[in-house]
């Protein structure tokens, strides 16, 4: 076969989480059918397919973590469960007849930019085929993050991540070591807390808990959103007004935060009782900084006798034994490790081949990660990501991101519609710069810029994740294409043909 007689698509999507179903579902309303969905794994859902932890669930309500154009009136709880969160995705992928679109064990291990054909070679774990346009909707939060621990690989119990929870090791009666203290961790505490024989909690940095107001939805609830759709997109509207003011405190106005802050004080203090512990377990940083946690089981679950809180991190492992950056040792069972994800390091990047033969990775290593809009990267023509650099938000659904990202790829696509024939669009690095400076002086003056350590920043301490602004405002700048912030490149037989016209 000739070098380049594999198969070729319009547009290759790259994952199908919210971001890859949500793009298929948008490509198909535009008009675009051309197009295929590659996914490492066997089925859809991305994070609520591989978060499979005891306990493990949103942590914003239902109704506005979903899709809009996909409301579902029979959400049973508040807070979602992952289980039903996956069954939604399950559910979208066949309303919008998206299967056969969808590849299945297609890993993509390389995407290489070919200038003579102006379009990216994609090399995928199912063979290679070639795309005009690259949707890349890897997730942030999809590869696991496991510190390198001295000792660790000569540990002779059982070792896993929250994200690929093994089902088959039982904890009941187990000593177990619990590492971090993010989202995934308050939640899988009071589901193991009960079953262990011991918990031991390794805690760098306590984090600020909020009480989880989650209960379930009643049936007169959803008789009404499904006779009375609009009751839904009422309720949807709702929840999202709240967060929408809420941002200014964080993004504007980080020292009226106090308030929330006592009740966060409040929660514990219902609970933990031993004035050491709750010293243990407050936070020394303004509240918002990091994520703001929100469960009611979580100090109950530490309060607990068979529970132990080490304010300090895992640094060793000797054996059985677990030690504690300040000496503290216990022994256990089995390992597992809250830790978080690769996010400002993503391996994406590191398989993405751009127009002057650097990676992704490599036109990242200086300044760190860095989008216009969020989406484009100069020298990646006709590649875009979803929930890419400074699009994350601290106290809001991702999915109305996503979807403020796939209006700018339907223009995008648009546009080289308009444009027509071979042409592509590559970001301007002037533009680039413009945008990043501006995100840049924004977060200067938000919460999560006060002084705290956190997933949000980047090696070099700047916070490339999240967006310092509303999601209205993310809308707005992503609702067009501007062409005056691309390049538009053309193949040498477009251009002779100009020249000779
Ligand atoms: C435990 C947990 C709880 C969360 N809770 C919330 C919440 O309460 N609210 C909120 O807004 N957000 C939450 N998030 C963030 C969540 O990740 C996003 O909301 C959203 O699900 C991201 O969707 P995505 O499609 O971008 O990424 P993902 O869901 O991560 O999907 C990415 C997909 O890409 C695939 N993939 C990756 N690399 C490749 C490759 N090389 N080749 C082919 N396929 C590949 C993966 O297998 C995966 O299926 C949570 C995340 C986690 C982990």
């Amino acid at each position: 076969m000739a070098e380049h007689e594999h198969e070729h698509v319009r547009v290759a999507v790259i994952g199908s989480g919210f971001g890859g179903l949500g793009a298929a579902v948008r490509l198909r309303r535009e008009g675009v059918t051309d197009f295929v969905v590659l996914e490492r794994a066997g089925s859809v859902g991305g994070t609520w397919r591989d978060n499979t932890y005891p306990g493990c669930a949103c942590d914003v309500p239902s109704h506005l973590y979903s899709f809009s154009f996909a409301p579902n009136p029979d959400w049973p709880r508040t807070f979602s469960g992952q289980g039903h969160i996956r069954a939604y995705l399950e559910h979208v992928a066949d309303v919008f007849r998206l299967r056969p679109h969808i590849r299945f064990d297609s890993e993509v291990k390389t995407m290489t930019w070919n200038a003579d054909r102006l379009c990216w070679d994609i090399e995928t774990a199912g063979g290679p085929l070639s795309a005009d346009f690259v949707v890349s909707a890897t997730g942030p939060l999809s590869d696991p993050r496991i510190p390198d621990i001295p000792g660790l690989d000569t540990f002779p119990g059982k070792v896993f991540h929250s994200a690929r929870w093994d089902h088959d090791y039982d904890l009941r009666g187990k000593r177990v070591a619990m590492v971090g203290t993010g989202a995934s961790a308050i939640q899988i505490v009071p589901a193991v807390q009960p079953l262990a024989a011991k918990l031991t909690l390794f805690q760098r940095t306590p984090p600020w808990v909020l009480p989880r107001v989650d209960r379930a939805i009643t049936g007169a609830e959803r008789r009404l959103h499904r006779r009375l759709p609009v009751t839904t997109r009422l309720r949807r509207g709702l929840l999202w007004g709240i967060r929408e003011l809420q941002v200014q405190l964080f993004t504007k106005r980080p020292d009226e935060l106090g308030l929330v802050e006592s009740v966060a004080k409040r929660n514990m203090a219902r609970s933990i009782k031993d004035p050491a512990l709750r010293a243990k377990l407050t936070p020394g940083y303004r509240i918002g900084c990091k994520r703001i946690l929100l469960s009611s089981e979580y100090y109950p679950a530490l309060a607990k006798p068979n529970v132990d809180v080490v304010a300090s991190g895992l640094s060793e492992v000797r054996g059985r034994t677990v030690v504690a950056g300040d000496g503290t040792e216990a022994e256990v069972d089995a390992i597992v490790f809250g830790t978080g994800f690769h996010v400002t390091d993503m391996p994406i990047a590191d398989r993405v081949v751009g127009a002057d033969g650097r990676t992704l990775a490599e036109a990242w290593a200086a300044g760190g990660m860095e989008a216009l809009r969020g989406a484009s990267v100069p020298g990646f023509p006709n590649w875009m990501t979803v929930i890419g650099p400074n699009t994350g938000l601290g106290n809001s659904s991702m999915i109305l991101m996503i979807e403020s990202q796939l209006n700018y790829m339907a223009d995008h696509l648009r546009q080289l519609d308009v444009l027509g024939g071979r042409v592509v669009l590559d970001a301007r690095p002037s533009a680039l710069h413009a945008w990043n400076r501006r995100v840049q002086e924004r977060m200067k003056r938000t919460v999560w810029n006060t002084g705290c350590e956190s997933w949000y920043l980047d090696a070099n301490g700047r916070n490339t994740t999240l967006w310092p602004g509303t999601t209205t405002e993310f809308r707005r700048v992503t609702r067009r294409v501007d062409l005056s912030e691309y390049e538009v490149l053309r193949t040498a037989a477009v251009k002779k043909a100009e020249v000779s016209a």
